[in-house]
């Protein structure tokens, strides 16, 4: 590899001004996800399944695990809107054992204490103690979070839900961030979101995922002459912002192994790119490695495409995916 191939990974710079994930369009009333649950066969099914209930600025959670029990991924949704979709496939309160964090952003962790208090307490957060700390500094979160939190650290496993975990470091500036590594029998499911750059070890793990779930949220030209504020503009685009289509299309194309099954893009900016293009731009680095790609919707001539990608809608719920 060459010098100019790694810049693929930007070089850390300090003076990234950190806020909130925030978008400064009005905020779209959710819709409810489709009637009509996908379950797109896998050449080797693991037994997992995943749903996500939102994705990007406005709120992200994802339920990943059994029809027994499993965990929501982030906490950033209404757990009206969550615990019904969850309903509607089959999933009680109860069988959510815990809710995992990414990082202390608004849109990751706004509901994590109404998912506990008005639906399941026997819930535990699972999150670094730097990412808690985070939580009570906000004022919309209760203090009585601390008592549902377990802490984990950095590259430490974890089992919950008949599932390991173990968080990695990515980089982004929340209080600490963090991604999953969630191994389910022979399987890795690897969340990979809110990252400026890829760090090593977010790529030792997307490296060896089955299923990856990774950050696909700007398209540079569209943000570069997006209506943006510059001083927003370099914040998306630094390294401890959020990740460019092509950076994460080509760390798929060149860096991820051929177990890889499934893809979903997730966290993409309203403005400045479409699921149009992320998936396109992701399509075409899966078929540069002689892959064929699926459309995830189960239909014949997709089902048994090498690998399935589909993009987390922004407000709606997924379909009910069974990996
Ligand atoms: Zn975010
Ligand atoms: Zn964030």
């Amino acid at each position: 590899m060459d010098n100019n191939e790694s810049s693929t990974y930007k070089q850390p710079v300090r003076g990234v001004i950190a806020f909130d994930d925030f978008d400064d369009s009005p905020v779209m009333p959710p819709k409810s996800g489709s009637d009509e649950p996908a379950k797109p066969k896998s050449a080797h099914g693991s037994g997992l399944s995943f749903m996500s209930f939102g994705s990007g600025s406005s709120g992200n959670c994802a339920y990943l695990g059994t029809s027994e029990q499993g965990v929501l991924i982030d906490a950033g949704v209404d757990p009206e809107k969550v615990f019904a979709e969850l309903k509607r496939n089959g999933i009680s309160p109860q069988a959510v054992k815990a809710i995992v964090l990414t990082h202390d952003h608004q849109d990751h962790v706004r509901y994590v204490y109404k998912t506990i208090r008005g639906f399941n307490k026997n819930i535990a957060v699972y999150c670094t103690m730097r990412v808690m700390n985070g939580l009570l500094r906000r004022h919309n979160i209760s203090r009585r979070i601390k008592e549902y939190k377990v802490d984990i650290w950095h590259e430490t496993p974890f089992k919950v839900a008949g599932m390991e975990f173990t968080a990695f470091e990515t980089s982004h500036d929340g209080t600490d961030n963090v991604g999953f590594n969630i191994r389910f029998g022979e399987f890795n499911f690897v969340v990979a979101t809110d990252m400026g750059v890829i760090t090593d070890r977010a790529a030792h793990y997307m490296s060896q995922a089955h299923f990856l779930m990774i950050e696909s949220n700007y398209d540079r030209a569209m943000l570069d002459n997006g209506r943006y504020p510059e001083y927003l503009k370099s914040r998306i685009r630094g390294p401890r912002g959020h990740l460019d289509n092509t950076v994460a299309a080509r760390f798929v194309a060149e860096q991820v192994g051929a177990q890889l099954q499934w893809v979903f893009l997730c966290h993409l900016s309203n403005d400045n790119n479409t699921p149009e293009i992320a998936l396109a731009t992701m399509r075409e680095a899966l078929q540069s490695r002689g892959q064929t790609v699926g459309d995830a919707s189960n239909a014949p001539d997709q089902r048994d495409r090498d690998v399935q990608l589909y993009a987390l809608p922004r407000y709606d719920s997924s379909p009910w995916f069974v990996l």
